[in-house]
């Protein structure tokens, strides 16, 4: 077995007992960069150096005796984060020189445990996007090959796809993500990976590059529930640096893996039937069902009533936002500047250059919302939806400890497809963004594949900061499904 197959909780254990050193698991993960991104264009930044040195560093705290809990393990950071001394973009040409003189503070806690950074993650620009093909840094390809259409392009899905890509293909142990409308969960659904969406405020958004504040949760992508859970470990905390960090107390996520769900409710969303789902994704979602009852849950059928408004609600709340936070793109403070003869044109000339499509449709979205005539008919009505939302997750925690849903409504698709019309792609987000909207924490974990060969996730959506269930009952289904699929490109296979 290689060293990139290993997942993180078998390297912690290996490096603690000097099998193999932090330096040696990191060049692994260099080599396997190396082989594979020119194709898979996962990093847009790869930090060869600073990490050998990080993982010497490691090596001596290994040797000390004094390992912390990610001590040597190599990581993807979604180019989102802010990391002191290391090119931030993004994913956009507006930020194509921006260099943060700070870290963010999830990265700087997973520094703290003695982590390594390989590099930044190729993403979609602002994260505004499900298939990763909005990024200046040009498309991610997913390393999943369709069994019978080999030579077809996948997305890796959006808007993390650069780190979804490089876990799934080796590159990493594990990532960084941000999920705004489903970017962690979705992507780890279509590359076959276990992907946390946190509960609003668990993770700090101090340092994360902001698309829609309200809605931003950053979380971990691993190959398994244990290791997503050791990174979420690290990543969380209070921190008095976000007035919307919440001040509770970190659990012991990797304990919640060896829970089980016996005694559990588990509810069923009838509305999370939508029309034109694939045939098996409904049969994994009731095979998914069965394993937890088999587990010793009790299967509940509930009701989210609003459901079928949440795109629309997320399609206006997201956007608005993003205006209002990329207003700071002006070309005079951060990144690129495109002069122009007076400021004014110097602003608009930089916002033309550096944002791209998919940006400017959401701003001019946003910008729209939220202007005088519109404010009430269009943001303020967004608003009230997205409370009754929340009552419709509020309401049905009343009756179950968590909810067991599809994540998306496909498998991956080929790079182009459902690009003609915006709307075709905002409807990935389907079962995804009610989460976001209600800040409820959620994952994806890989139950199956499809009949292409393709991986397909199951959602559990839980309690506010009731991650350790969310975890459980992922853990159960991880178990349940023996998923041990291997992408078609990855790290010494890459032929
Ligand atoms: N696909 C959604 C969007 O384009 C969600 C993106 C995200 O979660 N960052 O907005």
């Amino acid at each position: 077995m290689s060293l990139t197959d290993l997942t993180i909780a078998e390297a912690r254990d290996g490096l603690r007992a000097k099998t193999f050193s932090a330096e040696a698991l990191t060049l692994a993960h260099l080599q396997a960069i190396e082989a594979l991104n020119p194709r898979l264009n996962a990093f847009v930044t790869v930090n060869h150096a600073r990490a050998v040195d990080q993982a010497r560093a490691a090596d001596k705290v290994l040797a000390a005796g004094d390992a912390r809990k990610l001590t040597g393990i190599p990581l993807a950071i979604k180019d989102l984060f802010c990391t002191e001394g290391v090119r931030t973009t993004a994913g956009s040409a507006i930020l194509g020189p921006f260099v943060p003189p700070y870290e963010s503070t999830v990265t700087a806690n997973l520094l703290r445990d003695g982590a390594i950074f390989l590099g930044k993650a190729n993403m979609d620009e602002f994260a505004m996007g499900s298939s990763n093909m909005t990024s200046a840094y040009g498309p991610v390809e997913n390393p999943w090959k369709r069994r019978q259409d080999s030579t077809a392009v996948l997305v890796p899905g959006g808007s993390s796809g650069g780190s979804a890509s490089a876990v799934a293909a080796r590159l990493a142990m594990g990532a960084t993500g941000t999920d705004t409308g489903g970017s962690i969960r979705q992507p780890a659904s279509f590359c076959g990976l276990v992907g946390i969406k946190p509960t609003y405020g668990r993770c700090s958004r101090w340092g994360v590059v902001a698309f829609a504040s309200s809605l931003d949760h950053p979380g971990p992508f691993a190959r398994t529930v244990r290791d997503s859970a050791i990174l979420l470990g690290s990543m969380a905390g209070y921190d008095p640096k976000d007035s919307t960090s919440a001040n509770v107390p970190v659990p012991d996520f990797e304990a919640a893996c060896a829970r089980g769900v016996k005694g559990l409710r588990i509810g069923v969303p009838k509305e999370y039937r939508v029309d034109g789902m694939p045939s098996e994704i409904e049969a994994l979602w009731q095979q998914g069902l069965d394993w937890l009852r088999a587990g010793g849950a009790e299967i509940v059928d509930v009701s989210l009533p609003h459901t079928r408004y949440g795109l629309a609600t997320y399609y206006i709340i997201a956007p608005a936002e993003a205006s209002s936070n990329l207003a700071r793109y002006d070309g005079v403070r951060f990144g690129m500047r495109t002069d122009g003869h007076d400021l004014r044109d110097l602003y608009e000339r930089t916002r033309a250059d550096g944002f791209g499509k998919e940006v400017r449709r959401r701003v001019l979205i946003g910008t729209y919302v939220l202007s005088a005539g519109y404010y009430d008919a269009y943001y303020l009505r967004a608003q009230k939806i997205r409370a009754l939302i929340l009552k419709d997750f509020t309401d049905a925690f009343g009756k179950v400890d968590a909810l067991l849903t599809p994540t998306a409504p496909s498998a991956a698709f080929a790079q182009g497809d459902n690009m003609d019309d915006p709307i075709t792609m905002y409807l990935n987000d389907v079962f995804t963004v009610p989460s976001n909207l209600s800040g409820v924490p959620a994952s994806s974990v890989p139950a199956g594949l499809d009949t292409n060969g393709l991986p397909l996730g199951l959602q559990v959506i839980g309690k506010p900061f009731d991650e350790e269930t969310v975890i459980a009952v992922s853990a159960e289904i991880e178990r349940a499904a023996g998923f041990t699929a291997l992408p078609a490109l990855r790290a010494g296979a890459e032929a």
